[in-house]
């Protein structure tokens, strides 16, 4: 199978197809063959603050030697209700209250629960239907796959949730763009009041996408797009959940896409960024009455939430995502891609449209996409991906997308980088 992951890591065999990093500085990898790498995708979409800071090792090392461990359920720990208090000073205003997990997958699967849990405590039973979109990744569990929209991830799976999705907003013909985000296209959100009409919005618990899918090729909303999708939730009394567990932490130049876009939703699911990639964290930020809902469910037959794991706020997790927050602040890096390094990286990859084998290119923020397109019709982005990595840049291939999500610290020496390696690899492949 032509990818770098390890999936039984005490099988060695593994070992033939991936690259061993030994170790990581800034906005470099260096592999044990002695090789610099350039980290264009800053590990999986998650260091945003660059490799190798010490302040949150230093928060990880004095944490684990404070307290190590602490029970979540039938006792706490004053770090963990700090980071809570911390981390709803970014997010939409009516989203304070916070359920930890150890990953995104764990984040979606939560706040598709706590959804369950909300329209039953409501009285609401009927609405347990989900609408997801198109190409969405909402990681690998059974409930992310099910409201997920790539095909690869949930074929043979079944049965999964009952599950309705949007197609995605991408049209490579139509597509204009205007300040990094489309110009048409607004009217695939009308599809979310047709599969509303079609199921009765009485049968809907949530609807649930990215408000930039990443993985699935980051694709971009049309202009007022995400604010049409709130517009018809409230309208329907259906919540709407935006899986930031990419767009949050500054990737779109402000601490989560709602905020940039300017719309509140009823739930965020984030991780990643949130300890910039050092430890396993996320998290569920829930409205407010959500949570008092499903906490104080008293009604005949309410779900009683239950839900929870053993490594919630895990104080070392906790600590490490304290100080990455300091970082965030104290560089100012979570406004940074939407200032001049963000032009910069907006233009200089804009500048790439043209090149041979080049069909598209797409960014908001500091995320990014360069699609090429095979003179023969074959699937390129993984040598693409590989060609790129012997250059010195590691990247992500999706089908035949390749995709950036750099560490917000970067300077536009990395960029230019980034653009003139993959320019010579477009002219060598397909001039
Ligand atoms: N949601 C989104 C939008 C993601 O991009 C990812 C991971 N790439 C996940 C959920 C799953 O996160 P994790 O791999 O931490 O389980």
């Amino acid at each position: 199978m032509d990818h770098f992951w390890m999936p039984f890591t005490a099988n060695r065999a593994f070992k033939a197809a991936p690259r061993i990093i030994e170790r990581a500085e800034g906005m470099w990898l260096y592999s044990d063959d002695g090789r610099k790498i350039l980290d264009a995708t800053g590990g999986l979409w998650c260091v945003n603050a660059g490799h190798g800071r010490q302040k949150i090792a230093d928060a990880i090392a004095q944490q684990a030697m404070k307290l190590d461990y602490s029970s979540p359920f039938n006792l706490g720990h004053d770090i963990g209700f700090e980071f809570a208090e911390r981390l709803v000073k970014y997010t939409p205003e009516n989203l304070n209250r916070v359920f930890f997990t150890n990953s995104g997958s764990e984040a979606v699967e939560s706040a598709l629960k706590i959804a369950l849990a909300y329209q039953n405590a409501r009285g609401k039973k009927g609405k347990y239907r989900f609408i997801g979109r198109e190409k969405a990744y909402h990681g690998v569990n059974f409930g992310g796959i099910s409201v997920g929209g790539l095909t690869y991830n949930r074929k043979g799976f079944g049965p999964l949730l009952p599950v309705d999705h949007l197609p995605h907003t991408l049209d490579l013909k139509r597509n204009a763009f205007s300040k990094g985000l489309p110009e048409q296209g607004i009217e695939r959100a009308d599809e979310l009041e047709n599969l509303l009409q079609f199921h009765d919005p009485d049968s809907i618990a949530a609807v649930i996408v990215e408000p930039v899918s990443g993985a699935g090729g980051v694709i971009l909303p049309p202009i007022g797009y995400l604010k049409k999708l709130r517009e018809l939730c409230t309208k329907h009394d259906v919540l709407l959940i935006f899986d930031e567990v990419i767009t949050g932490w500054g990737r779109l130049g402000a601490s989560f896409a709602s905020n940039r876009f300017e719309v509140e939703p009823d739930m965020i699911t984030s991780a990643k960024g949130i300890t910039n990639g050092t430890v396993p964290l996320g998290a569920v930020f829930v409205r407010d009455e959500i949570c008092d809902t499903v906490i104080n469910a008293g009604a005949e037959g309410a779900i009683e939430f239950f839900h929870g794991y053993t490594y919630s706020a895990h104080p070392i997790a906790c600590a490490a995502g304290l100080a990455t927050m300091d970082i965030y602040d104290e560089e100012g890096l979570l406004e940074r891609a939407s200032g001049e390094i963000g032009d910069y990286w907006q233009s200089s990859l804009h500048s790439l449209n043209g090149e041979p084998g080049i069909v598209d290119v797409r960014n908001y923020g500091l995320i990014g996409a360069v699609q090429f397109a095979a003179p023969d019709g074959s699937l390129v982005g993984s040598k693409i991906m590989q060609r790129c990595y012997e250059k010195g840049m590691s990247v992500r291939a999706v089908g035949d997308i390749i995709a950036f999500s750099p560490p917000l610290t970067i300077e536009k020496a990395h960029i230019d980088q980034i653009v003139e390696t993959l320019s010579s690899i477009a002219r060598e492949m397909f001039a």
